[in-house]
């Protein structure tokens, strides 16, 4: 690792996450141009690009010799809320201590932006430049309530000016341990999101005489019960499928591979089982408005979660396998967005799978399909031969570790890993572009 580079990405993290982007409202302009002079003075081609004033979103360019694939280093700046009264260091302090940076934004996602910048500046300033192709920096704003100001209108207002070939994001890369070998996760693909709601119909009545009514809150207890006990039938798609093959388990059968993790660490479960298919989340619940009224009707809104390549039809095999034909309760469905992937195998993945067999010798790769989403959708659909991944190696904080910190408390890095990822993006931006 270039001697300097890890104590420059922990002060640049530090400057970004003293800029308070709590989205809402996000307000991330002040953090862009610190970024922007940044990349400037390095040497970049920097452009502000914004649906709004205060939240413009930042292109930077720095153009090869000769044409060549273009590879993007994305991340956005904005965060989730904090309460700094439930942290144990200010959440906009960017503190050391115990060998971590702590802040609101250190692993979601200022600290890979930090990675990110701190390596296309130190391969700037030295001046280095593509022998092909272009390394673009691209950071943006409105991440956390869905991108419409940010990814989304970045890639459907300006495609020009952020197309790309290849495209390293957040959503993988912190290890993990299986059978004694490490193994890193690259996110090569987000799950879609079907939300429906159960409703069940009764008659009103006066609260202070049960039985003169008929009660659609008390219907829904059956099912809430079938939701909590009952789960849908593993659907493997590709990428999960290599997952378990990478893990040494077969995905011809996927319920005795779970039961392997399980009895391997129990940790690992909650974190890759959402993979394996369709899942089934009840949230809300609603029912009568006043507390003497006996509802006539009550709903129950189910977040669903589909694999990108299964639609609105693995969503009824589900809801069959749970709840049971559709008797006594009508399911009505809300607005569907089907997931997006990329390629399991590309240049991408070999630069990736190289540099860890350098990095950490005897550990390997995983394709790993994300639970939720993120920028990388806008990006596949923008761009449909972009090869979009998620990684963002970590070496010393484990998967099991940063999982339970982001959008929580105490969210912080190990400063060690902040050194370790900025190396990879150097070095994955130099093997690609030559
Ligand atoms: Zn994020």
């Amino acid at each position: 690792m270039p001697a300097d580079l890890q104590h420059e990405t922990t002060e640049l993290l530090q400057r970004l996450v003293r800029f308070d982007t709590v989205n809402p409202p996000g307000n991330e302009r002040a953090c862009q141009e610190f970024l922007a002079a940044r990349l400037e003075a390095a040497g970049f081609e920097v452009e502000l690009l914004g649906a709004v004033e205060e939240r413009p979103n930042l292109v930077a360019r720095l153009r090869g010799a000769a044409d060549g694939p273009v590879l993007g280093l994305l991340g956005h700046v904005d965060t989730v809320l904090a309460k700094p009264q439930e942290w144990r260091h200010d959440p906009w302090s960017g503190e050391i201590a115990d060998g971590c940076l702590w802040g609101r934004g250190a692993l979601d996602m200022k600290g890979q932006v930090a990675a990110e910048v701190a390596a296309a500046i130190s391969l700037a300033r030295e001046g280095w430049r593509p022998q092909r192709g272009e390394l673009l920096v691209i950071s943006v704003v409105d991440e956390e309530t869905g991108g419409e100001l940010g990814a989304q209108w970045l890639t459907e207002t300006h495609p020009d000016r952020v197309r790309c070939d290849y495209l390293l994001n957040e959503g993988g890369g912190e290890v993990f341990e299986y059978r004694g070998r490490r193994r890193y996760g690259v996110c090569t693909a987000e799950k879609g999101v079907f939300r429906f709601t159960i409703a069940t119909d009764g008659v009103a009545g006066h609260a202070s005489q049960p039985k003169l009514g008929d009660n659609a809150l008390l219907k829904l207890a059956p099912l809430l019960e079938r939701l909590a006990t009952r789960q849908p039938a593993y659907e493997l798609t590709e990428a999960p499928a290599a997952f378990l093959r990478g893990l040494g388990e077969d995905p011809a059968d996927p319920a005795a591979a779970v039961a392997r993790l399980e009895a391997a660490d129990p940790r690992l479960v909650p974190l890759f089982e959402p993979m394996f298919g369709v899942t089934l989340t009840p949230t809300k619940v609603s029912a009568s408005e006043k507390v003497n009224v006996i509802p006539s009707e009550a709903r129950l809104t189910v977040d669903c979660r589909v694999p990108p390549g299964l639609g609105e039809a693995a969503v009824r095999r589900a809801i069959d396998a749970v709840l049971g034909p559709e008797e006594g309760f009508r399911i009505e469905f809300d607005t569907g967005i089907e997931g997006n992937g990329s390629p399991l195998g590309s240049r991408l993945r070999e630069a990736i799978n190289g540099w860890i067999e350098s990095q950490d010798p005897g550990a390997g790769t995983v394709p790993l399909i994300l639970p939720g989403f993120t920028d990388s959708r806008h990006f596949r659909a923008a761009f449909p031969d972009c090869v979009a991944y998620g990684f963002f190696p970590q070496l010393h904080q484990s998967r099991f570790e940063t999982a339970p910190l982001v959008h929580s408390a105490d969210e912080r890095i190990d400063v060690r890993d902040l050194g370790f990822a900025a190396t990879f993006y150097r070095d994955v931006a130099r093997e690609l572009l030559r």
